[in-house]
């Protein structure tokens, strides 16, 4: 069944194939590693990851590019205040997002490249610039990017062209060396920023002087650089549309002649917690970390960041997250008995977690249609559980039964929902010393030294916990 997508450019839901017929190219604009992600970044990585996820569940094989943006204006200006020199500082936060999207559960990208490791492409591909007329160089050895040379600027973000004409005639001349600005500043923009004093000794030697590529170009040079001059899909979040989309389109296609840059844009909506609009000063800026420290498991901030439409805008709240977190409870207790009855351990489930094709044809399959209708995650797990009510029936062949789970097996890969992991188990969150007891308690219980086992029971109980026996092992749940 073809996954079908809204694309932003056409403004269309359309097939999503790979030009090749095999292997679907996928560039997404990484992080800027100044300071951990938030949940506003990490949701439009996750839906990144769960669009892949259903691209693969249906056989495809992705080719995953995601940049580091490891050099602009906020990551120099970080790195000087701590001291540290751009690389180390610049590794130091690669390193925490790396392991935050591992406690989230998202794949990792095919290739990852750095923008300070693609300098000389860069470099290439700005001189072909000024080569072809399409961007010139400035006083002090800046080169700029000259919006009037490419005739299609503005497709994307759907700029007025003739106010864009009529502007650019107004102020010419003028440039912008800013990376972000909103769209009322449409200008010509910088693709190579001449060496400032400030800039400490982050250069690198350029035909026009020492100094370091603008935050756009970076782009451009790497998914040229992994997937060709035109390539599948191209995501990112809705902010980064325009100017930073729009830019890397024009530079791409004048450099290189070759249209369309992205064959289709896969956009998702702003984040908002709580009903207003995430910022430091609200104090609503969180990080994977301020919510696991309030007691959330990973997994459901993952259930909870995914669950609105990604063309929608999406409300952020502490009860969206309880109410993750116990559709998540729910959906294991429903499995569990299931499991029981089929004799399959939850380790041996989880490994049912990867793409399968019984997922289309079993009871799950109206779950699986609402993700390949333009990822609609939040129908798709409406049906799932409706579905799963359909399997609670003692009369359900094992065999026939057998086959469902793993139909969802292919879902929750989709979805990128692990389930029954020891971190996120409720034994994980009981203090160690509990957990202590309730594994003494087992092994008592192994030896059939009963006496044994009840007195530790007793005494977990005492410090407010319940031990919840399993065929495999045990969960402890707070009294
Ligand atoms: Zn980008």
């Amino acid at each position: 069944m073809p996954i079908r997508l809204f694309d932003t450019l056409s403004r269309e839901i359309r097939p999503l194939q790979p030009a090749d017929g095999q292997t679907l190219g996928f560039y997404c604009c990484g992080p800027t590693v100044y300071g951990p992600a938030h949940i506003g970044n990490f949701r439009t990585f996750l839906l990144q990851d769960v669009l892949r996820r259903t691209l693969e569940a249906d056989g495809m094989a992705v080719n995953h590019v995601r940049n580091i943006t490891d050099v602009d204006d906020k990551t120099i200006r970080q790195s000087q205040a701590e001291g540290m020199s751009l690389l180390a500082f610049t590794e130091k936060w690669t390193e925490k997002f790396h392991a935050d999207c591992g406690r989230l559960n998202l794949l990792t990208p095919s290739e990852e490249p750095r923008a300070t490791g693609h300098i000389p492409e860069q470099v290439a591909m700005i001189e072909k610039l000024v080569a072809g007329g399409h961007a010139y160089v400035a006083a002090d050895g800046s080169v700029y990017f000259k919006v009037t040379s490419c005739e299609h600027y503005g497709e994307l973000a759907r700029l007025d062209r003739e106010a864009l004409r009529t502007q650019s005639t107004n102020s010419a001349g003028e440039s912008n060396d800013a990376d972000e600005y909103d769209r009322e500043s449409v200008s010509d923009f910088a693709l190579w920023k001449a060496r400032k004093p400030e800039d400490g000794d982050n250069f690198w030697p350029s035909p026009w002087g020492e100094g370091r590529p603008g935050w756009h170009i970076e782009c451009s040079a790497m998914s040229t650089r992994y997937l060709g001059e035109s390539f599948d899909l191209h995501g990112g979040g809705v902010d980064l549309c325009f100017p930073h989309h729009e830019n890397e389109i024009a530079q791409s296609e004048c450099a290189s002649g070759v249209r369309p840059f992205a064959r289709h844009w896969f956009h998702s909506a702003h984040l908002m917690v709580e009903g207003a609009k995430m910022s430091k000063s609200l104090g609503n800026l969180y990080t994977l970390d301020d919510l696991v420290e309030k007691g959330h498991s990973p997994m459901a901030i993952r259930w909870a960041l995914i669950a609105g439409h990604y063309r929608q805008q999406l409300n952020f709240t502490m009860n969206g997250l309880q109410a993750a977190a116990s559709a998540l409870a729910k959906l294991e207790k429903t499995l569990a008995p299931l499991l029981e009855r089929l004799g399959v351990s939850r380790d041996e489930f989880r490994g049912w977690i990867a793409p399968n094709s019984l997922l289309t044809t079993g009871v799950f399959a109206p779950a699986w249609e609402a993700l390949c209708e333009d990822l609609n995650v939040p129908a798709a797990l409406g049906a799932l559980f409706s579905a799963l009510k359909d399997l609670d029936d003692p009369d359900f062949d094992k065999l026939a039964l057998a086959g469902q789970l793993q139909g969802l097996g292919g879902l929750l890969y989709a979805l990128g929902l692990d389930l029954f992991a020891v971190e996120e188990s409720p034994a994980a969150s009981a203090p160690e010393a509990v957990v202590a007891l309730a594994q003494q308690r087992w092994e008592a219980k192994k030896n059939k030294d009963f006496a044994s086992a009840d007195a530790l029971r007793a005494e977990i109980q005492a410090a407010g916990w319940q031990v919840l026996d399993r065929k495999d092992g045990f969960d402890l749940e707070k009294v």
